[in-house]
Parts: structure tokens; sequence; C-alpha cells
């Protein structure tokens, strides 16, 4: 009879303990996350990791958005590439580079964490098996910092974009479904919210799915990763109307969905009206007009592309910062119709800089073309007036090598020689990345109009406003996914 009794006591016991046990360990959280570029994946990452279960619901047919268009590349300071190069580099002056570039207007607080995290987040993109082992110094950056594949021995080369969210996708897919769920052609188009204590909370999202019905997803957290709105001519026209009418590099998903789907809670808007406009986008001269345009990557201007007129000569620091190139491209239009265009060339030992391989997609495209004989037949082929052209070159090459150029380019990677082929290709600017959007806190959370967080509502990436003031930095996007995603997936998990 003891016995029973003891055996029953230690049941009893044993039962009490589980069952404490079991109250103690918080529920699983449930984070959807609302677009499937790199800050969602991100952030969709850091979450599961956290402990949560994950929905991804991305409208369009797969994962990627512009990230997956990247092409120059990612920064970071004190990364493996930076120590391995022997490049000097340090947080505080990366924040001096942004906040200058910025104009001003970036939120100095944010900017301190994207550099402060900058090393662990290009760790977390290598450890994920993303090869970052070239490194550039781009247009407005002190030092060497912006990072991107080498292009591999046996296989065709990807963009940085690309081979991220590849590797991404592939950890993600192989995660148990019923721990991080991917679904696709899923169009949110609402936030559902709930009153707590006559406080607005978000409780999950509507989808459209494929058949056109509309699904109720509810969740603990919502992270809106949309991507910007560089493809939205309405909301341009209202709020950077002197950009409304160029064309882009951007996808056509690209239409600012996450601040309308915040609109309803009253979110604060942050720098809606700062639109950057790349320098140098592609123009296929069979298609002057286009609305979307290919980018010509930053790291062609990095490995020293050069810039000329329709007078062959040039007329800017190739470095200078994307809005100052831009403006000085601006000044050299001569039509009145069309877009304003310029030619940038690439020299031979540019051409081995930027890795020949890389150069193979845009030659395919028709929008990069090699002249074995130099720039004589450039000038001849574009009707420039050709010893203008052979002055310009030969002028450029001398102020390299005396260290002073006319329009303050300090470096100079590559050299030019009159006589040896040359890589040339008509460029434009074009509208490339949102500035504006929803504000966000050192948290991730979505801010009201009173600068109070929205209760379960976070959001990360081009989505969101503040961090780039009014000028981005060549490589802050993806960075900028990277942490800020990777810190709202955290904090959406607790
Ligand atoms: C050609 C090009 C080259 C670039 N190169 C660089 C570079 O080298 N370095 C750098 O730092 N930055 C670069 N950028 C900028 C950078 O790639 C992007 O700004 C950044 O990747 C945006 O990431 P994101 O995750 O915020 O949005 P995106 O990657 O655009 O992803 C947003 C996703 O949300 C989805 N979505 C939108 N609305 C909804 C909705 N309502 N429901 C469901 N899904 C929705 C979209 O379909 C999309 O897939 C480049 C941009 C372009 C276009």
């Amino acid at each position: 009879m003891a016995n029973h009794i003891n055996f029953l006591l230690v049941v009893a016991a044993f039962g009490a303990y589980y069952y404490i046990q079991q109250s103690l360990q918080p529920t699983q959280k449930t984070v959807i996350v609302v677009g499937g570029g790199l800050a969602g994946a991100s952030a969709a990452i850091e979450a599961h990791s956290e402990g949560s279960r994950v929905i991804i619901l991305e409208k369009e047919k797969d994962l990627g958005g512009n990230s997956a268009k990247a092409s120059s590349g990612i920064n970071g300071v004190g990364s493996v590439a930076q120590k391995e190069k022997g490049v000097e580099d340090d947080v505080k002056k990366f924040v001096g580079d942004v906040v200058e570039s910025g104009h001003g207007l970036a939120d100095e607080q944010l900017v301190q964490i994207l550099a402060e995290q900058s090393a662990s987040a290009i760790q977390f993109l290598t450890s994920h098996g993303v090869n970052l082992d070239v490194l550039a110094q781009l247009g407005g950056h002190s030092s060497p910092r912006t990072h991107r594949p080498s292009p591999p021995k046996d296989k065709p080369p990807v963009n940085v974009g690309f081979a991220i969210m590849r590797a991404l996708k592939e950890y993600i897919a192989d995660l148990p479904e019923e721990e991080a769920t991917v679904i696709k052609h899923a169009h949110v188009t609402q936030l559902l919210t709930d009153d707590k204590n006559g406080k607005k909370r978000v409780k999950g999202v509507v989808y459209k799915n494929q058949e056109g019905n509309d699904v109720e997803v509810k969740g603990d957290a919502v992270i809106l990763t949309t991507g910007g709105y560089s493809f939205n001519t309405k909301m341009l026209e209202k709020f950077a109307p002197h950009v409304a009418h160029l064309s882009t590099t951007n996808g056509d998903f690209a239409l600012g969905e996450g601040i309308d789907l915040a609109a309803p809670l009253s979110p604060s808007l942050r720098l809606m009206d700062q639109v950057q406009v790349h320098p140098t986008c592609f123009v296929d001269v069979n298609d002057l007009n286009s609305r979307r345009r290919f980018l010509a990557p930053e790291a062609l201007r990095g490995s020293g592309g050069i810039l000329l007129n329709h007078k062959g000569e040039r007329f800017a620091n190739e470095l200078g910062l994307r809005d100052y190139v831009t403006k000085q491209i601006f000044q050299q239009q001569q039509e009145e119709e069309g877009p304003a265009t310029a030619f940038l060339l690439l020299s031979e030992e540019a051409v081995e800089i930027f890795q020949r391989p890389n150069l193979k997609f845009y030659k395919f495209k028709k929008l990069v073309r090699e002249f074995e004989g130099g720039v004589r037949e450039f000038a001849e082929e574009f009707n420039l007036p050709v010893e203008r052209v052979i002055e310009s070159i030969v002028k450029y090459q001398k102020q390299k090598e005396e260290g002073q150029d006319e329009f303050g380019k300090k470096t100079f990677p590559a050299s030019f020689n009159v006589d040896s082929p040359v890589h040339a290709m008509v460029i434009t600017p074009c509208i490339h990345y949102t500035m504006g959007g929803l504000q966000i806190s050192k948290n991730g959370e979505v801010l009201d109009s009173s600068l109070e967080p929205i209760k379960g509502l976070f959001a990360a990436g081009e989505v969101t406003g503040g961090v780039h003031g009014a000028n981005r930095l060549a490589g802050n996007s993806l960075l900028e996914c990277t942490v800020f995603g990777r810190l709202a997936g955290e904090n959406a998990s607790k």
C-alpha cells in the first residue's frame, strides 16, 4: 500500500514538474513576413533561429525581389576579406561616409547600428555559403569595403544579389515545412488588427492567392519587407514629381505596397521625396525610351571606368557620389527630347579589375561593346570628335600619373592607353532606389505618427526610410536589408 502511495506521489510530482515546465516555456510565436527579398529572407531566418514559426508571403512566383538584381556588392567593416587584404577601416569612418552622403538627413542612430552590425551581416551571409571575397572602393566610400564574389572558375558568374538570395532561399527551403512556410503568388492586401486597451495591434494579414481568393493568416507579429516604390508612378508623382518621368532599374513589383498596407495605422513616413537616381543605367540604342533599364553597376566606375560626354570630354569625378555624378550627366544633355546620355569607357586594366567574365552578360545583351582598335574606333562608331576623345584619354592618363585630377578624383584604379582595346557603353541616369518609407525604431518596430511603436508591426529594407538620408551609398542597401531584417526578425520573436 505504502509503495503504491509513494508511486502515485512520484507520478504526481513528475506531472506537476512537467506542467510547470510547459507553462514556463514561452509559447512559440508565429511571425509573418510580407515580401521575399533580402530583408524578408534575413528576417525570416533570424525569427526562425529565435524559435518562431515563420510564414513568408511573396506575391511573385519566386523569392528574390530587387535584392536578386544587386550587382555591385554589400558593405562591411572589419570583415575577413578586409582583414586578409590589410584594409584599414573602422566603424567611425563608415558612419562618417554614410552621414556625409545622406546630406544631414540620415537617422544617425540607425546609421550607427548599420555600421556596427556590418561585419556580423557579412559573416551571416558567408556562413550561409555566399562567397564575398572581392573588395571594391566605390563612390563616396573612404575605404575598400564593398564585398562581392569572385567569378567561379568552372561556372558562369552570377551577380552578388543573386548569389545571396540563392543561398538564403536554399537554406529556408531546407527548414521543416511546419517551421518555415513559403507561400508564393500570395499578394498581401490588408493587415489584420485588433484593439487592446484602445491601441491597435497587428494580428495578421489577408492575402489574395493565385486563384484570386482572399486568405487570412493570423500571427503574433508581421514584418513588412515589401521593398521600395521605384516602379509606382503615382506614388512618385505624389512625393517626388521631379523624377516621376524617369525610367528605372527596378522590377515592376516595386510598388511601395508596404506603405499602403500600413497606412490605416497612421505610420510616420520619412523622406518620401528622396529618390535615388542612379547615374549609370544602360541605354539600349534600339530602345532608347524604355521604362526599365539594366543597371550599369557602380563597380564599373569603381574599377576605373571613365565618363565622356558627346563632345568627347570628361566632365566629372567618376567616383563622386551618385547624386553628384547624376547631376553632371544631366548637365551634358544636348537634345531636348529623350534621355540624357553619356559614354562609360573601360580600359583593359579596368576590365581586368571588374573581372572580364562579369561583362559577358552585358555584351550578350549588346549593352557593352568592345573596340579592339581602341578609342579611335569607339569615337568613329559613335560620331564623336576623334581627336578630342584621344586628347581626353591622354590628359586623364597624365593626371592619373601626377595624382592631380581636374575633377578632384583621388583614386585612379586603372590606366588608359589610346591604342589598346576599349569597352564602351551608353548610359543614362534612371530611378534606382527610394530612400523614403516607414519610420522604424532601433528595434525595427514601425512607428506611428506620434513616434510610438505600432504593436505587432515591424519593417526592414527598402520599405523603410531614414537610414540613408538624402542619398544612399553603394552597397548599403543589401547591408541594410541584412542588418535590419535580422533585427526585426529577432525582435518580432520576443
Ligand atoms: C539593378 C539593381 C542593382 C542593385 N545593386 C545593389 C548593390 O549592388 N548593392 C546594394 O546594396 N543595393 C543594390 N541595389 C538595391 C537593393 O538591391 C534593393 O534596394 C534591396 O535589395 C531591397 O531589398 P528588399 O528586401 O527591401 O526588397 P526587394 O528585394 O525588392 O523585395 C521585396 C519583395 O516584396 C514583394 N512584395 C511587394 N509587395 C508585396 C505584397 N503586397 N505582398 C507580397 N509580396 C510583396 C516583392 O514582390 C519583392 O519580391 C540594387 C537594386 C537594383 C534594382
